[in-house]
């Protein structure tokens, strides 16, 4: 399976990390190494003195497709979730200084929180305008809509698809709204869709 991470698909977050707004879709993969599930704890890698959490609503692809037209594309999934893509931001600035890839920063072990997946029938609002926030040890830091997507789910599935044959399984990091910052050992986070929560974990 496959983990495409979408960046920069919230106006707000773009600014706040002095980005410019994308053009066209920005993206990048994790390995299936990244996965951490089940609510069990993130330990800080020792290589970063600034992991950010950046929360993200996820999309698993439920049929094999390539070159899908948007107006197909909501046949490809049925269930989402809420998820992490943990970043260590000092290591990615350093890297992008150097115009090098950012895998070492994005990429690496249990980088890639995931939530169970629910499908899109159970939720009161629409996938198009779907509220979820993270509460890091009972106050909430950062909030955000899908509404507020750049690249719709369907307009990213689109054009995923025109590079990589998307297969049963494969999970989409939709991006991540404006509030990321980095988090300490002891941190408790706890991410809601709508009112329901998905993940609550430790750091250690
Ligand atoms: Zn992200």
């Amino acid at each position: 399976m496959k983990i495409f991470c979408i960046g920069r698909n919230y106006e707000a977050h773009a600014r706040e990390l002095e980005n410019p707004l994308p053009e066209e879709l920005i993206v990048f993969m994790k390995p299936d190494t990244a996965l951490l599930r089940n609510n069990v704890p993130f330990y800080i890698p020792d290589f970063s003195n600034e992991v950010h959490y950046e929360t993200e609503i996820i999309v698993r692809i439920n049929r094999l497709g390539k070159g899908i037209e948007e107006k197909y594309a909501h046949r490809y999934y049925e269930e989402i979730g809420l998820g992490i893509d943990f970043t260590a931001r000092d290591l990615q600035n350093q890297l992008r200084a150097k115009g090098l890839p950012w895998e070492k920063s994005k990429a690496f072990d249990n980088s890639a929180v995931i939530s169970e997946f629910i499908n899109i029938s159970q939720f009161a609002n629409n996938i198009k305008n779907l509220p979820f926030h993270l509460e890091i040890n009972g106050e909430i830091r950062q909030k955000g809509n899908s509404s507020d997507m750049i690249f719709s789910v369907d307009k990213i599935i689109s054009e995923l698809s025109k590079y990589f044959t998307l297969k049963i399984g494969d999970i989409i990091f939709t991006g991540t709204p404006a509030g990321v910052g980095a988090i300490a050992i002891g941190d408790r986070l706890i991410g809601y869709i709508e009112d329901k929560c998905f993940f609550d974990f430790l750091v250690k």
